[in-house]
């Protein structure tokens, strides 16, 4: 018998109604975004609402029409909150764009997008000029924010004027819940970044997940004064613009300014009581608390995700009476996935050192988010004791099926889930933990570096015979790179670290540079003949390349 049909409403699952509540409902909630000088300007939900319409008409008005993408390049201030409610909510998509990456991949990033028109922080301006003559699909660039249009400003259109000129806010079409709503790169073991598409039913089930987890003492509600570290151009800014507008949070945005200094001074000024952001931020936070102590009364929850949040950063902020949650996602995941919660249950039998290793853990994960933990050697899961490692992999409505115009299937499984790259146990309480990765990658200060596109750089040198990065944990950024390099014969004496650098150097973000180069004689190979870089980083772990580096001057971001 054909089972039966259940007879609810079959309403899109769309951003369009929980902009709407937000908006609707609570009018009066603040955006607030930090100026270069002087006190953050201030907008209420409701102006901001107003202007996402008059935006949507500005962009139909420029052609913009259903699944056309809008690039921004942009910090965390109201003109990008307001593109991530007008671009989606007028049946276009979103294209978040980093604005740390290389000039080069800048370029493959908007020309995959095939983005038509950009928003563009006047701020973002000089990152935009360097490509200026590499976007083949870009037909107008939209400007906004303090600061001038120089340099390449000829062409470019004021957002202001647009707002003001558009008199007739756009509604919001009906929409198809499946149809894309964002876009965001995230970068690939070799080659180009690549794109992630989120759907609106995908942001949707993932605000109502982030909001639903419990992941906060209290929940997420109104009375919630918000403040994303963590830029809007990485992966939704990790979902706390849809989450605060749907549920009526403050946003405070601190646009570029990111020092801690700063940061603290917007946490206490605006009594902040939800932040987040990766551990490169709140080391340096942490370490301006304690030097200088300053009250956060409002403060209940640091969100911290990226990259693992060490035990010392969490006790650290707990001296100051702060509550570090430990979070793990990815840009294929929305990003949300995991969450650290004590267990209620446990609460009772864990000591102090117990409690911190849950804490330190990657946690549980969210409602309707799925993990497994492979053995890639015998294709059986793991066991849940905590002990044994395999190939994280996880599902969800929130998790991406496909990369943007790719066809490759590596990144998955055939019954469908996601190879996330990490290296994973999980415990019989089922906290998470993450031991190592696949992904030949070094993340520093949130950011990804990649070790085949350095070694390739280098092995391009006429002196080098072979060439290996790997990440080395850095207690500032995560971790950092350090090349190891096998001089070809005859050149060791004329090769030098600083000649190595300046190959790099043009072709690199100023952060990809290796922090150390080591000269070595050859480079441990695994059984298959490939780099063995579990050997190298045993290596640099030991301390033992350590008489081998020829004093390679320290890379800097
Ligand atoms: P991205 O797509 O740039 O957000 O990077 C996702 C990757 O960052 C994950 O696959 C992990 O390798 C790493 N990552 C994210 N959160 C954590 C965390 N809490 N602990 C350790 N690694 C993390």
């Amino acid at each position: 018998m054909a089972p039966m049909r259940g007879r609810m409403m079959d309403v899109p699952l769309t951003l369009v109604p929980l902009v709407e509540r937000g908006v609707g409902l609570y009018g009066r909630q603040v955006v607030v975004t930090q100026r270069a000088e002087g006190p953050p300007r201030r907008a209420t939900f409701a102006e901001v609402g107003a202007r996402a319409h008059r935006l949507a008409r500005a962009l139909h008005d420029l052609g913009v029409g259903p699944g056309d993408r809008v690039g921004t390049m942009a910090w965390n201030t109201q003109e990008h909150l307001e593109a991530y409610l007008a671009v989606p909510c007028m049946g276009a998509v979103l294209h978040t764009v980093n604005v740390r990456l290389h000039p080069d991949q800048l370029a493959h990033v908007i020309a995959d997008g095939g983005d038509r028109v950009l928003l563009c922080q006047r701020a973002c301006l000089p990152a935009l000029a360097a490509i200026a003559d590499r976007l083949p699909t870009v037909e107008r660039v939209v400007t906004f924010g303090e600061g001038e249009d120089a340099p390449g400003g000829a062409g470019h259109l004021d957002y202001e004027a647009l707002l003001a000129a558009s008199d007739r806010p756009l509604a919001w079409p009906d929409l198809d819940e499946r149809q894309a709503a964002g876009l965001c790169h995230t970068s690939a073991t070799t080659g180009d970044p690549k794109g992630v598409v989120y759907s609106h039913r995908s942001l949707y089930l993932h605000t109502l997940s982030l909001l639903a987890t419990g992941f906060l003492p209290g929940g997420f509600s109104d009375a919630d004064v918000v403040l994303p570290v963590v830029p809007m151009f990485h992966v939704n800014g990790w979902g706390l613009p849809h989450a605060s507008v749907a549920v009526g949070a403050a946003l405070v945005l601190p646009d570029r300014f990111l020092d801690p200094a700063r940061l603290v001074g917007l946490l206490a000024g605006e009594r902040v009581t939800l932040t987040a952001g990766v551990p490169s931020i709140w080391g340096p936070l942490l370490q301006r608390l304690d030097a200088e102590p300053t009250p956060l009364p409002g403060l209940r929850g640091i969100l911290c995700g990226g990259a693992a949040a060490p035990p010392t950063l969490i006790e650290g902020f707990d001296r100051h009476g702060l509550t570090v949650i430990h979070a793990w996602g990815m840009t294929e995941t929305s990003p949300l996935g995991t969450t650290v919660r004590v267990k209620h249950l446990l609460e009772p039998a864990l000591d102090p050192a117990a409690r911190l290793r849950v804490r330190a853990s990657q946690g549980l994960p969210a409602i309707g988010f799925e993990v497994r933990v492979m053995d890639l050697a015998t294709g059986e899961l793991c066991p849940s004791d905590g002990r044994h490692q395999g190939e994280l992999q996880v599902r969800a409505p929130w998790v991406c099926d496909g990369y943007l115009g790719r066809e490759d299937r590596e990144a998955f499984t055939a019954d469908g889930w996601l190879r996330t790259g990490d290296v994973a146990t999980l415990d019989p309480e089922g906290y998470l933990r993450l031991v190592d990765r696949t992904k030949d990658l070094v993340k520093s200060g949130g950011e990804w570096i990649s070790s085949v596109a350095l070694e390739t750089l280098l092995m391009g040198h006429p002196q080098v015979d072979e060439a290996a990065v790997v990440g080395q944990p850095d207690p500032r950024w995560g971790e950092r790179p350090v090349a190891f390099v096998v001089a070809r014969p005859g050149a060791e004496g004329g090769l030098t670290p600083a000649a190595l650098l300046e190959h790099l150097r043009p072709h690199v973000a100023r952060y990809w540079l290796p922090d150390r180069i080591l000269f070595v004689d050859a480079i441990p190979k695994t059984g298959v003949g490939k780099f063995d870089k579990r050997a190298l980083r045993r290596r640099l772990a030991e301390g033992a390349a350590a008489d081998t580096e020829p004093g390679a001057p320290q890379g800097s971001r």
